[in-house]
């Protein structure tokens, strides 16, 4: 029985090398069926690794792209190498790439030129885009608008682990963009995220753990895994008006849409 769709997971990291096997199979159990598995390399060797993962399970799907953290790492010759992977059948999107004006890892103006040539790789390769927004929605929102990210014959995109507010969330949606919610909405203090899923029309709203990061309410601050995103998904279905039987319909259905994932 596949319910959920993990939307956004880092299971290449080697926080799961000890027990990746034991990881998915409890996945499973838990009704989560298929995982798409977001690339952050901190270098070109590392960019291949959810893709290696994903190639060797029908129910993993990968991405191809850099995090906004490391846009000051990128060397030119990455360019081809990230496009020649991009193009392989199981790369369903393009990223994680965005803006990160929080942390500011790397410089705002590397953050920018990386996020445009992500995009542009995406509308090359008509592949979505999955996109880490924290503290620079305007910027974002007016790079993805630029590009026509989200409208009807363009790639779409997902604001993926959205951390802003009920306001920027429809704007967002406005553009035809996905917004996806991860345990950070279960938390106390996400009261502001928790009015935005109210705001996110039903056919754009997704659903992830992020994980190893960002472990949901009742079991914050342990490793998260994909098997733990039924606690997400209570709270986002609380907020959305829907059982946790039509939240996972839905938001699985809208994944499918999104990454053009066959059917199960
Ligand atoms: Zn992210
Ligand atoms: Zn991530």
């Amino acid at each position: 029985m596949t319910r959920f769709i993990d939307s956004h997971a880092h299971l290449d990291s080697a926080e799961f090398d000890v027990d990746r096997a034991a990881v998915l199979a409890r996945a499973r159990a838990a009704g989560v069926g298929a995982i798409v598995l977001v690339a952050a390399p901190r270098d070109l060797a590392e960019a291949s690794r959810p893709l290696e993962l994903a190639e060797t399970d029908p129910d993993l799907y990968a991405t191809v792209g850099v995090h906004p953290h490391d846009a000051a790492r990128i060397e030119e010759s990455w360019w081809p190498a990230l496009e020649r992977l991009a193009r392989r059948p199981k790369v369903v999107a393009i990223g994680e790439t965005g803006l990160d004006y929080y942390y500011d890892h790397s410089p705002r103006e590397a953050q920018r030129a990386a996020f445009a040539r992500q995009i542009e790789l995406a509308r090359a390769l008509g592949k979505p885009v999955v996109c880490h927004v924290r503290d620079a929605h305007d910027d974002a929102h007016q790079m993805l608008d630029a590009a026509g990210i989200g409208r009807p014959g363009q790639p779409g995109g997902v604001i993926h682990c959205f951390t802003g507010d009920a306001g920027q969330a429809a704007a967002y949606a406005a553009l035809g963009l996905y917004i996806s919610f991860s345990g950070i909405a279960t938390f106390k203090t996400a009261a502001p995220i928790r009015e935005a899923i109210r705001v996110v029309p039903a056919d754009r709203l997704l659903i992830e753990t992020d994980c190893p990061f960002l472990a949901p309410i009742p079991l914050r601050g342990r490793r998260n895994e994909p098997a733990f995103l039924v606690h997400t998904a209570g709270v986002v279905a609380r907020e959305a008006g829907l059982s946790v039987d039509a939240l996972a319909g839905l938001t699985s259905a809208n994944a499918r849409t999104l990454f053009s994932l066959t059917p199960p």
